[in-house]
């Protein structure tokens, strides 16, 4: 089975929903078990959180990627942003890390806990790429 889908949409949190609806849609093609399904929906939902609420600060204006691949049994994720960039990569995927004091900082582990590859990349003032295979 190969398949590809692009959804590029506004850096509100409502759409988030939006990729969850559309990950759930996926798994279930590829006939992956409801948990495997739930675990893909948390780790893509993290990582079009992050996007949104770090890389573009909640400003509406600006749009988030995503990008679905399937082929050879393996889905890739690839989420990304033109936001502001992650000063010290390693630093921000360390458990329970976090530049708001409000949040748990447990969005990369999460995804690296769910996902069977992760890989952040980062430039300031350019942007964030998170690709994640199952
Ligand atoms: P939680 O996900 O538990 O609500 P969090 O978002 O702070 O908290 P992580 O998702 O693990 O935790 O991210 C850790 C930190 O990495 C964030 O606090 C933020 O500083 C930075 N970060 C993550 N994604 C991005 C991004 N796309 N653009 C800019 N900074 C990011
Ligand atoms: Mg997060």
């Amino acid at each position: 089975k190969t398949n590809q889908i692009s959804l590029t949409f506004s850096s509100i949190s409502e759409n988030v929903g939006i990729t969850r609806l559309l990950i759930a849609s996926v798994g279930a093609q590829l006939d992956l078990p409801l948990n495997d399904i739930e675990e893909l929906k948390v780790a893509v939902s993290e990582a079009v959180s992050n996007a949104i609420i770090h890389g573009y600060s909640n400003n509406p204006d600006y749009i988030v990627f995503l990008d679905l691949d399937i082929a050879n049994d393996t889905l890739k994720i690839v989420v990304r942003d033109e936001g502001c960039g992650i000063p010290n990569v390693e630093q921000a995927m360390q458990p329970a890390y976090s530049t708001d004091p409000e949040r748990m900082g447990l969005g990369f582990v999460f995804m690296q806990s769910f996902m069977d590859e992760l890989q952040v990349e980062s430039t300031l003032e350019v942007g964030t790429t998170v690709t994640m295979m199952k």
